[in-house]
């Protein structure tokens, strides 16, 4: 008989919302699971990390390390793993716990926190600082159909393509006047890769660019042009709501 792929979903400091969109998936999850081996699947249940050889055929991890004993656990997922997929905005990015850099992170435990002691106030990283991440699954949360569609792929041990198209190109405002930038609103989505059906458009707001900026182009001019309609202070406060200034000031564009 043919062997199953073994497959593994960790969740780090997250949310975890997006395993929540994989159980919301109902019958069609349910089916992908019957085609594996289901080692971990922390939303349901914990379980201690396998011991002895295990060698998981793909490992998705949502979230990041915020403690010693996380950033352990993830490189362990890496030496155990054939493919380590990053899933969601937090994992791939830094996402929204990112902004605690941006704004201070000392700052922004006092305002939490009244006592601090015993509290871990680490800076936030994405998680390829620590391991090599071989595929993202981006967006906050993750899109459960594109998941799927990767997943059966990544099951067959492929790394899929992804096309480099902007969010603009599944926005119904594409070329009309109710295009948020035709309104001098600082929409994010000629810059963001496309995959989420612009959902946020299409719900009257703007594109914070949760599915990160798209690979191979550099965005300065287009954030020159933002800032003719807003201050720079509130265009990079749009950028680090969903982790990507770190990313932009990499390629120097702000
Ligand atoms: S990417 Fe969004 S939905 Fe997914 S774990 Fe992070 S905050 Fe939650
Ligand atoms: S994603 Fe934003 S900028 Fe692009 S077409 Fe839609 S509203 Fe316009
Ligand atoms: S429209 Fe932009 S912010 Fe909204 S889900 Fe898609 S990528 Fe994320």
């Amino acid at each position: 008989m043919k062997r199953k792929p073994k497959i593994a979903f960790f969740s780090l400091t997250s949310c975890e919302g997006c395993q929540f969109v994989l159980i919301d998936l109902g019958e069609k999850f349910f089916n992908l699971l019957k085609k594996v081996k289901l080692i971990d699947f922390s939303l349901i249940e914990e379980i201690p990390f396998p011991k002895g050889k295990v060698k998981i055929d793909v490992s998705f991890v949502e979230g990041l390390p915020i403690k010693k004993e996380e950033v352990r656990l993830l490189k362990k997922i890496r030496k155990e793993s054939k493919i380590l997929v990053a899933i969601g905005n937090c994992a791939a990015l830094g996402g929204i716990p990112e902004m605690k850099n941006y704004q201070g992170k000392e700052r922004t435990i006092r305002y939490i926190y009244k006592r601090l002691d015993g509290i871990l106030n680490p800076e936030i990283k994405e998680i390829d600082n620590f391991v090599k991440v071989d595929f993202v699954i981006s967006g906050c949360p993750i899109n459960g159909e594109e998941f799927l569609k990767f997943a059966k792929d990544l099951i067959k041990g492929k790394i899929p393509k992804i096309s480099q198209k902007p969010i603009c190109s599944e926005c119904p405002h594409q070329g009309k006047k109710t295009c948020f930038l035709k309104k001098r609103e600082p929409c994010l989505g000629p810059i963001t890769l496309r995959g989420c059906g612009a959902v946020c458009p299409k719900n009257s707001q703007l594109c914070y660019g949760c599915r990160g900026i798209l690979k191979g182009i550099n965005p300065k001019g287009f954030l020159e042009t933002l800032k003719k309609f807003k201050k720079p202070e509130e265009i990079e406060d749009n950028l680090e709501i969903f982790g990507i200034k770190d990313n932009i000031e990499k390629l120097k564009a702000l």
